[in-house]
């Protein structure tokens, strides 16, 4: 039996999480849930019911793995641990200094419903977390270095556009070329967050908005900017939706250390994404992310999860057979 899988929030991730679930055989589209009216939401899925987010507990029982969709700034932190009270779930929560916060009060939510809950799914966090993870296991003496885009980042974006007076955003993400090379060549260089990364945003604003205001606010956000050189270009929002539409990225975990009785070799692990649509992406990983829930709820491992405690071939379609045949 297929797993059914409900969508809570439909803006990008949403959008590319239905893409997902089309992908895969084994997962089937119940629900999707919106805090907007229902009947303003046209989904790709033919027939598939469009709910209002303030109904969702009539589907539990009816949804398998709630997959959220929400933006990380404001409505994963509420949203997750409410919803971890009636479902399995996956979310793709990315504001990497306040996940054991969210761990904390997911896992006291799903500990005390009996669901199971994984938390940061996606690709960083995520596949890049578990990277990291694999190549500081395996090399211990080294340096571990997580380079990302040029591309757009939707967390970063979505913080941009909830600051009163801004219409819509996009911030773009930069490696500086020269730090990319030097760790690339096994230099093992000590950089700052502001020597890996530049944060470029172009912003429109809402008519009469204190434009010193916004970029004031933007250059200081903690988690988000205050650690980078970032440069803020206002442009209209024609402009914005003509040249900065599209949502690419991806990026490079790399991990450079050293192996040999003396030390004397080095051995360079790269592991690197390039992503025509990030949301598509992301709603690919948390649609494997589903399938791993499914099964580690089936076998009664409640409470919340990241990506890190899943088993791999937990994640895969395959069974054990055959993933040591085909993919060992
Ligand atoms: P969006 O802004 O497109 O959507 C966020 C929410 O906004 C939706 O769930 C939707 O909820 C609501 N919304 C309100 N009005 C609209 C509208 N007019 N159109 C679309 N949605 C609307 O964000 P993304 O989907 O691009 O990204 C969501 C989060 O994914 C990001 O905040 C980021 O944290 C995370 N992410 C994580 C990654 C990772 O690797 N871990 C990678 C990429 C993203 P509703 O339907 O209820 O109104």
């Amino acid at each position: 039996m297929a797993i059914r899988i409900g969508i809570f929030g439909y803006g990008n991730l949403g959008k590319g999480t239905e893409c997902a679930v089309r992908q895969n055989p084994d997962l089937e589209l119940a629900a999707i849930f919106t805090r907007r009216d229902p009947a303003s939401i046209s989904p790709m899925t033919e027939g598939v019911p469009v709910v209002a987010a303030s109904e969702v507990a009539d589907w539990a029982g009816k949804i398998d793995v709630m997959i959220l969709c929400g933006g990380s700034a404001t409505d994963l932190p509420v949203q997750t641990p409410e919803l971890a009270r009636w479902f399995n779930l996956v979310d793709s929560f990315d504001t990497h200094a306040k996940i054991p916060e969210h761990f904390a009060a997911v896992d006291a939510a799903a500990s005390a419903a009996g669901t199971t809950a994984l938390i940061s799914g996606g690709w960083d966090p995520g596949l890049f977390s578990l990277n990291r993870v694999y190549a500081e296991a395996i090399l211990p003496q080294g340096g571990t270095y997580t380079f990302w885009g040029k591309g757009v980042s939707q967390g970063h974006s979505d913080a941009i556009r909830r600051i009163e007076g801004v219409a819509d955003a996009r911030q773009y993400t930069v490696p500086v070329p020269e730090a990319l090379e030097r760790v690339r060549a096994g230099q093992r260089p000590t950089l700052t967050t502001r020597q890996k990364h530049t944060r470029e945003c172009y912003v429109a604003a809402k008519p009469g908005a204190d434009l010193a205001r916004i970029e004031q606010e933007i250059k200081t956000m903690p988690n988000y900017f205050a650690d980078y050189d970032t440069t803020v270009t206002f442009v209209s929002l024609e402009q914005l939706h003509a040249e900065h539409s599209g949502l690419p990225h991806g990026g490079s975990v790399l991990r450079s250390g050293l192996t040999g009785w003396n030390e004397e070799h080095t051995a360079t692990v790269e592991y690197s994404l390039k992503l025509d649509s990030n949301p598509e992406f992301t709603a690919s990983v948390l649609a494997a992310c589903a399938r791993a829930v499914s099964r580690m709820h089936a076998a009664g491992q409640t409470g919340c999860k990241t990506i890190l405690d899943v088993p791999p071939a937990l994640l895969s379609p395959l069974s054990g057979e055959e993933l040591r045949r085909q993919l060992l």
